[in-house]
């Protein structure tokens, strides 16, 4: 993500105090622009048919074959539903309704957030994405939760799995992983 050129005047790019800011910053001394650093945002679906959600083997790496949940950054110009909808459609090719935004995971050691939404599976018409091996219904006790990709998903399943937040229309708030 670090820059070494100025994207706006092509001049290169420094990395210190700069004034009206609280704390250090990319910036280009020739043009003054100061080239902000921000979390990405990984958008996702956790599509339920039933007592079973979908999950997708993963295909590359990281994570090679763990399971994980249809997930990826959000593209510039793109809302999260958008983006959260077409994860789901490259990865499943799984054609889902959204209910709502499920759970919100923070991993700031790494600048990442997740927002994952759960939806309910149109049909059962799903297959393998370019970046999956394998897409299979699971129920809580098919799921095999010590080979879960990432701990976002996880989150996201067990809170899921809990009778009491399946229930309940409100997000999942407080996820969060520190190193
Ligand atoms: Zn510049």
């Amino acid at each position: 993500m670090i820059m070494n050129y100025c994207n706006n005047c092509g001049s290169k790019i420094k990395f210190g105090e700069v004034p009206g800011e609280s704390l250090p910053r990319y910036f280009c001394d020739q043009c003054h622009t100061i080239h902000y650093e921000n979390p990405n945002m990984i958008v996702g679906c956790l599509p339920r048919w039933g007592d079973r959600v979908l999950l997708c083997k993963r295909a590359i790496e990281p994570r090679k074959d763990k399971w994980t949940l249809p997930a990826g950054f959000l593209e510039n110009g793109e809302n999260v539903e958008d983006g959260a909808l077409r994860e789901t459609l490259e990865e499943a090719n799984a054609d889902v309704d959204i209910v709502r935004l499920f759970s919100v995971y923070s991993l700031p050691h790494v600048g990442q957030v997740y927002l994952m939404f759960l939806a309910d599976l149109r049909n059962l018409n799903f297959s393998t994405g370019l970046e999956s091996s394998d897409v299979r219904l699971f129920t809580k006790n098919q799921i095999p939760w010590d080979q879960i990709a990432f701990t976002a998903i996880k989150f996201t399943l067990e809170k899921f799995f809990d009778s009491t937040s399946q229930t309940n229309g409100e997000a999942i708030l407080g996820g969060y992983t520190k190193y």
